[in-house]
C-alpha cells in the first residue's frame, strides 16, 4: 500500500517538476531535523529528478543551541556542588567553549539524563535538598510539556526546580531565512508536530509577504514526499500559500497549548546559532514564575562564545553548506568524535549526511 503510494507521489512529481523548475531549480528546506533523518534514511534524494533540491534547516533544536548557553550550564553545575542538571541526553555531548556537560559528569557534577521536564519534576521532589535545574530546550513542541512543568512545580510548592529556558520558535527563524539573500528557498517543508501546536495560519508572513510555499507535513516517506510534490504544484502554477498534507493540522492550532504557552512564557528575542539574535524568537517566563528561572535563581549572565574552530554549523543550519562542505566532516568530525551539535544531535544534518549519505541518498555507513 505504501509502496504504491510512494510510487504514485514520485510519478506525481516527476510529472509537475518541469513546469515547476521553469528556471532549471526549485529549492525546498525542511526545516525540522526530523524530516532530516526521515529524508536521509529513506534516501528519499534519489527519488527526486533532477533540479529538485532538498536542504537542511534550522529545526534541531539541540543544534541551534548557542555555545553561551552550554557554557552556562557547564559553568553552574561545576560552580556548585547542590546543583543537579537535568537534561536531554543529546544536550550532554554538545561542545561548549568550557567543554560538554558529559566532561562535566565525569568530573563529578550530578548530570542527569530525563526523558521530560516533568521527571526533572519528580527527581526535584525526590532530593529536596538539591537544586534540580532542567535545560529547557526545544521548540513549539516540547515547551508546553515545559509549561506543565513549571504548573506542576508551582502547585506542588516545590521550590528546588527552575528551568534554564532556550526554548525558541520556528516562525522567526523561517522569516529571517526568507529575507537571507545568500540563500535561495522556494519553499518550505514546514514540521507537522510544530503545526498541531501553532496551526498552519503561523505561516501566513512567510507565504503572503516573502512568496515562500510553506506546506506542513507529517515524517513518513509518504507524507514528506506529498509535501514536496504540493510544494512543485504551488511553483508549476506561480503561487505560494500554506497548505497541509498533514490531517491533524487546524489553521488556529492547538488553542489550549497556546494559552498555556502564554499564561507562562513571554517572548524574548533569542540568540540562535548561526543566526545570532532574532526578534521574539525564544521563550522566557512570565514574571509571576521568575523564581522558577534558574539564570535569575544563580544570577547566570548571558555568555558569548564562539562556534568551535572550523565548524560551520552556523551555515548548515542557514541552508548555506551542505554538511559534507564542511572540512571537518567525517575525517575529523564524526558521530564518535563530533565537533559541533549538527553531528551530536540524533535529528542533526551533519549526523544524517554522516549515517544515511546526503546528496545521493545512498551509501549508508
Ligand atoms: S561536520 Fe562537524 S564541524 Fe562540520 S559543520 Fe557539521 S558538526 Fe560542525
Amino acid at each position: 500500500m505504501a509502496d504504491a503510494a510512494l510510487d504514485r507521489l514520485v510519478e506525481e512529481i516527476r510529472r509537475v517538476a518541469p513546469e515547476a523548475l521553469a528556471d532549471g531549480q526549485v529549492r525546498i528546506m525542511e526545516v525540522c531535523g526530523t524530516h532530516t533523518m526521515s529524508i536521509a534514511r529513506n534516501a528519499l534524494r534519489s527519488l527526486l529528478p533532477d533540479g529538485v533540491e532538498l536542504i537542511s534547516g534550522p529545526g534541531c533544536p539541540v543544534c541551534v543551541t548557542e555555545v553561551g548557553y552550554i557554557d552556562r550550564a557547564v559553568r553552574l553545575a561545576r560552580a556548585r556542588d547542590d546543583v543537579v542538571i537535568g537534561t536531554y541526553g543529546d544536550m550532554i555531548r554538545v561542545p561548549g567553549s568550557l567543554g560538554c556537560l558529559g566532561e562535566v559528569r565525569a568530573g563529578g557534577a550530578r548530570v542527569e539524563v530525563v526523558y521530560s521536564a516533568d521527571q526533572a519534576v519528580d527527581l526535584a521532589r525526590r532530593e529536596p535538598d538539591r537544586e534540580v535545574v532542567f535545560l529547557a530546550v526545544g521548540f513549539e513542541t516540547t515547551a508546553p510539556a515545559t509549561a506543565l512543568a513549571i504548573r506542576r512545580a508551582n502547585t506542588e510548592s516545590i521550590a528546588n526546580f527552575s528551568i534554564l529556558t532556550a526554548h525558541k520558535l520556528i516562525p522567526p527563524a523561517m522569516l529571517a531565512l526568507s529575507s537571507d539573500s545568500d540563500v535561495r528557498i522556494d519553499g518550505f517543508l514546514c514540521p507537522g508536530h510544530v503545526s498541531v501546536v501553532i496551526g498552519s495560519d503561523a505561516y501566513a508572513p512567510i507565504a503572503q509577504e516573502h512568496g515562500r510555499a510553506c506546506v506542513v507535513a507529517g515524517f513518513d516517506p509518504v507524507q514528506i514526499l506529498s509535501g514536496i510534490a504540493a510544494i512543485l504544484r504551488q511553483r508549476a502554477e506561480g503561487r505560494s500559500k500554506v497548505e497541509s498534507v498533514y490531517p491533524v493540522v487546524s489553521r488556529e492550532g492547538n488553542i489550549e497549548a497556546l494559552s498555556l504557552l502564554r499564561e507562562t512564557f513571554r517572548t524574548c528575542d533569542a540568540t540562535w546559532r548561526g543566526f545570532g539574535v532574532l526578534p521574539a524568537s525564544g521563550l522566557r517566563l512570565q514574571d509571576r514564575f521568575e523564581r522558577f528561572d534558574a539564570s535569575v535563581r544563580f544570577d547566570l549572565p548571558d555568555e558569548k562564545a564562539q562556534d568551535p574552530p572550523g565548524c560551520r554549523c552556523g551555515d548548515v543550519l542557514r541552508g548555506r553548506l551542505p554538511p559534507e562542505e564542511c572540512e571537518l566532516f567525517e575525517a575529523r568530525c564524526n558521530p564518535r568524535s563530533p565537533i559541533g551539535p549538527c553531528m551530536v544531535s540524533s535529528e542533526g544534518a551533519c549526523a544524517a549526511a554522516f549515517k544515511y549519505g546526503h546528496v545521493s541518498g545512498g551509501s549508508p555507513r
